[in-house]
């Protein structure tokens, strides 16, 4: 993998902010689009922009193919036993609301319990509140270790007879902690519970097989995988998908509608009312093909090298606290003694480096953390070691500017 040939096949990254050459430390907000991928979405604008499962007119067979030859890409790529299995939304967050409306509503009543982390972004816990809310049934939050990793005994020792759906994070966006979703799957399933993960920081950064990892429900984002915004997946088995009723209703999703009464129509499709994001699909295909074409090992060796190297040399800085374990994703949250998060996002975003602060969406988190907000650099296959090194420059020239 060579990050100096990869770099070039993303448009934005050539470019100064504030007369700097641009670092973009932010992928876990949202990762940077390869000119395949916005030529893929031109082509078809530019050449085939029509509905899909409609019309008989070339066009529309064009973009119907597209759409559907992308369900069977994903399919392949997270290696799910059926195309069926494979519905796709409007990104992660719409994924886990659907699983927790629909599947939720179904499976769970006052006497039973959803297990989450602490560790969540919002979008998965408050789906999870609120099913809650409108069933009776009680949230329990697997306890974590100090360095913001939870053991299987943690959750053997929430996870009952009681439990219907464990909801938990694969990879989080905060900690970069890397969770054993295999085990906590077997756990689940040992208690007749349902697994359902959120899956938005993992597949982009790692090979994902969800029959490997044997989970119920698996959701993620176009957006953080190279891909447009506006698509997500939302992988269910088969079998529990088919019970599932739809949340949305309206075109496409319809067998047959009367007056008075409607069918839907088969998986996946019945969880897909109205025009899709066609050329977002499209999109994430050449995503998918970008992606597999560097693989998704060499993805995860690389941004292992990165993050070991940035904590390196991040750790040698005075008066920084880094938050999570050693052992992580390609992210690190920190905050530096005197510098506010905002103030130093500003402070580096003049000098062309663009990470995030802020609460990152896990306000839980940041409490059980103590602190109000962080910053947090995050790194993909367009980053290099040399940019960590200004980034490191960078902090001290800022730690200096505030002290
Ligand atoms: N879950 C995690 C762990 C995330 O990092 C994010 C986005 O930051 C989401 C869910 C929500 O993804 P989206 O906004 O694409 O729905």
């Amino acid at each position: 993998m060579n990050a100096i040939d990869i770099r070039k096949d993303f448009p934005i990254l050539d470019q100064k902010v504030n007369g700097k050459d641009l670092i973009y430390f932010d992928t876990s907000a949202t990762s940077q689009t390869p000119a395949k991928v916005i030529e893929a979405m031109n082509d078809y604008y530019r050449e085939y922009n029509s509905n899909v499962h409609r019309g008989v007119h070339t066009l529309g067979t064009k973009a119907t193919d597209g759409y559907e030859q992308t369900r069977m890409k994903v399919k392949n790529f997270i290696n799910a036993k059926r195309y069926e299995e494979i519905v796709f939304t409007r990104g992660t967050t719409a994924a886990i609301n659907l699983v927790a409306r629909s599947f939720g509503d179904m499976i769970v009543g006052a006497d039973d319990e959803i297990v989450v982390t602490e560790m969540e972004h919002h979008a998965n816990i408050v789906p999870w509140q609120q099913l809650a809310r409108r069933t009776g049934a009680k949230l329990v939050f697997i306890p974590m270790e100090a360095d913001g990793t939870i053991t299987l005994e943690s959750v053997e020792s929430v996870v009952s007879e009681r439990t219907k759906i464990v909801a938990i994070t694969h990879v989080s966006n905060v900690l970069g902690t890397i969770n054993d979703i295999k085990e906590i799957a077997k756990i689940a399933h040992r208690n007749d519970a349902y697994i359902s993960v959120d899956g938005a920081q993992a597949v982009p950064h790692m090979t994902v097989d969800v029959q490997d990892l044997d989970v119920d429900f698996y959701a993620f984002s176009g957006h953080k995988m190279l891909g447009p915004t506006g698509i997500g997946v939302l992988y269910g088995k088969s079998e529990l998908l088919d019970k599932m009723e739809p949340i949305e209703y309206g075109g496409d999703m319809i067998d047959f509608v009367d007056l008075r009464e409607s069918t839907w129509t088969d998986l996946p499709v019945k969880f897909e009312a109205g025009t899709p994001m066609i050329a977002e699909a499209i999109g994430l295909s050449a995503a998918i093909d970008y992606i597999t074409e560097i693989g998704p090992e060499a993805i995860l060796d690389y941004e292992q090298e990165l993050v070991n190297y940035a904590y390196g040399r991040m750790s040698e800085i005075e008066g920084i606290e880094i938050y999570g374990p050693k052992e992580r994703a390609g992210l690190i949250t920190f905050n530096l003694d005197g510098v506010h998060p905002h103030d130093l996002a500003t402070a580096l975003d003049t000098e062309g480096i663009a990470v995030r602060a802020g609460h990152h969406c896990a306000q839980p988190l940041m409490k059980w953390l103590d602190v109000s907000s962080t910053a947090r650099a995050s790194f993909y296959v367009y980053n290099t070691r040399e940019e960590i090194d200004e980034f490191i420059e960078s902090l001290k020239r800022t730690k200096e500017f505030f002290s």
